[in-house]
């Protein structure tokens, strides 16, 4: 009796084992997108995903939808943030990033390519990150799609009359561009020195900037 409850349990403990394997080697391989506000940054990823089967997950676009969601306890703290050009803590953005990194996975664990665009924007981004997702998540390296603040600038104004966002205007983004150069560029200037950054001109045209990009993703995978 003894021997076959024992047995059972190994059998169980043994294929709940090999249930959890997978899970360890699929873990998420993610490509961090950054650059300034209208560098084209969801305009690649989109082009990434058609071509080369990624998942793309806009950090923005996640925080609003949570501002939007019915009850959500941050909704005005993050409208706040995203009006005035700032950062929104790191706990929120990255609960919202792994909650989606799971749904993504959960139906097929082959699903682990991820696109994670406009994060990590800042110290406490990066430090969320590291403590959050050490070891359970591969940084393979940062596309960094480099564009004039000028250009930046122009582009989301010119977005700014269909895009309804209430930071496409000229006052908040002067104050995106200067969390931008203050807060991203030295996380940016961080992972250059590991050698992990593609640095991509991204003041071109979409279809130039784009085979940039294909020369990357066609090395990589
Ligand atoms: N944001 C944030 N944390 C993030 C990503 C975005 O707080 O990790 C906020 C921030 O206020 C930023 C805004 O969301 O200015 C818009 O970000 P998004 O990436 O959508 O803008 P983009 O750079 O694509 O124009
Ligand atoms: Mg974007």
């Amino acid at each position: 009796m003894l021997y076959r409850l024992l047995s059972c349990v190994t059998r169980k403990a043994t294929a709940s084992a090999f249930y959890r394997l997978p899970a360890l080697i699929m873990k998420p391989q993610v490509y961090f997108v950054l650059g300034g506000p209208g560098a084209g940054k969801g305009t690649q990823c989109a082009k990434i995903v058609e071509k080369y089967g990624y998942t793309h997950l806009s950090a923005g676009d996640l925080l609003r939808a949570e501002r939007g969601r019915p009850g959500s306890e941050f909704g005005e703290l993050i409208e706040n943030y995203i009006r005035d050009g700032k950062i929104v803590p790191v706990e929120i953005t990255i609960s919202l990033l792994q909650r989606a990194m799971e749904e993504t996975m959960k139906s097929n664990e082959e699903n682990n390519k991820f696109l994670i665009d406009g994060f990590p924007r800042n110290e406490d981004n990066l430090q969320g990150w590291n403590r959050t997702m050490d070891g359970k998540a591969d940084v393979k390296s940062v596309l960094f799609f480099d564009c004039c603040n000028e250009v930046c600038i122009d582009r989301c104004l010119e977005r700014g009359k269909s895009s309804g966002r209430s930071d496409d205007n000229r006052e908040s983004l002067l104050k995106r561009i200067q969390t931008y150069v203050q807060s991203t560029k030295p996380i940016i200037e961080l992972y250059e020195k590991q050698g992990k950054v593609h640095t991509i001109d991204a003041s071109k045209t979409v279809d130039d900037v784009f085979a940039h990009v294909q020369k990357i993703f066609d090395k990589e995978g």
